[in-house]
């Protein structure tokens, strides 16, 4: 009698069937971990691919605003003039190519007391840079803010967050401490300014460091009056619950008394 070719026994279909299961399993746990890793290398809270600060403590009784991709005319002024009526103290990352273009404008910012910091020449995804390239856009925004204003602090901000470890490595290595943040004012898709102000009131909890923006990656002249609203209303509100405002550089000089990374 002829038996047939292929006649799977009973036991023989549970293993393909249990085979097919872990194939999928293997890669939804890959393709999980290569979503975290990739969450990771954005996600400004997070520590996977090296430290970075971002704030105090939670119930810390300090915030500190942050500015990023300007200079920006007129709007980094105009955020200069709110600033100053509140005797706040704020700290801007710039873009170097910006840096060139309106040095008179980082000349002011630094004038009226606020910190100055790197936030590359060109504005790039870092984590998808050469190592030789991430050091010439940190070096060059350097350049250009040092031949603005003849001093450069030695704080940075990756451009999207993007990093990696690699990026934070040389950014040391350049003596530049990288500054992230846990308070998103989504400023660039938020307006208007009562919008800035509930996104950011709903996340601070003390201690934070405060993305907003003054300028706009993309070109020079972007709109950020809205920010400069948001920031006014944000400044008298924490103001009257008894915040005070600092610089990252004066966040982080506190960092040894009242906590450290919140996260
Ligand atoms: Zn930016």
């Amino acid at each position: 009698m002829m038996r047939s070719r292929w006649n799977p026994s009973k036991s023989e279909r549970p293993i393909r069937y249990n085979l097919v299961m872990l194939v999928a399993l293997v890669s939804g746990i890959a393709a999980a971990g290569a979503i975290t890793a990739g969450y990771q290398s954005m996600a400004p809270t997070g520590q996977w691919y090296g430290r970075t600060f971002i704030g105090l403590a939670r119930g810390t009784k300090q915030l500190a605003l942050t500015y990023d991709d300007g200079p920006n005319d007129p709007h980094t002024l105009r955020l200069l003039e709110v600033l100053a009526r509140h005797n706040v103290h704020a700290t801007f990352f710039m873009i170097g190519r910006y840096v060139r273009q309106r040095p008179d404008i980082v000349r002011q910012v630094i004038e009226a007391g606020h910190i100055v910091a790197n936030h590359t020449f060109t504005h790039p995804f870092l984590a998808f840079q050469s190592a030789a390239d991430i050091r010439q856009q940190l070096s060059d925004c350097r350049a250009a803010i040092q031949d603005a204003i003849g001093a450069h602090s030695n704080l940075f901000r990756p451009p999207f967050g993007s990093r990696r470890p690699t990026v934070l490595r040389i950014a040391r290595e350049l003596g530049l401490e990288p500054i992230m943040w846990n308070v998103t004012g989504y400023d660039w898709s938020a307006p208007p300014a009562a919008n800035i102000e509930r996104k950011c009131t709903k996340q601070i909890r003390g201690g934070d460091v405060i993305l907003l923006h003054d300028g706009g990656h993309q070109q020079m002249g972007a709109d950020r009056s809205q920010t400069v609203i948001a920031t006014d209303n944000l400044i008298n509100r924490y103001k009257s619950e008894g915040y005070d405002f600092v610089t990252i550089p004066q966040m982080m000089d506190g960092r040894k008394t009242i906590g450290g990374n919140k996260r």
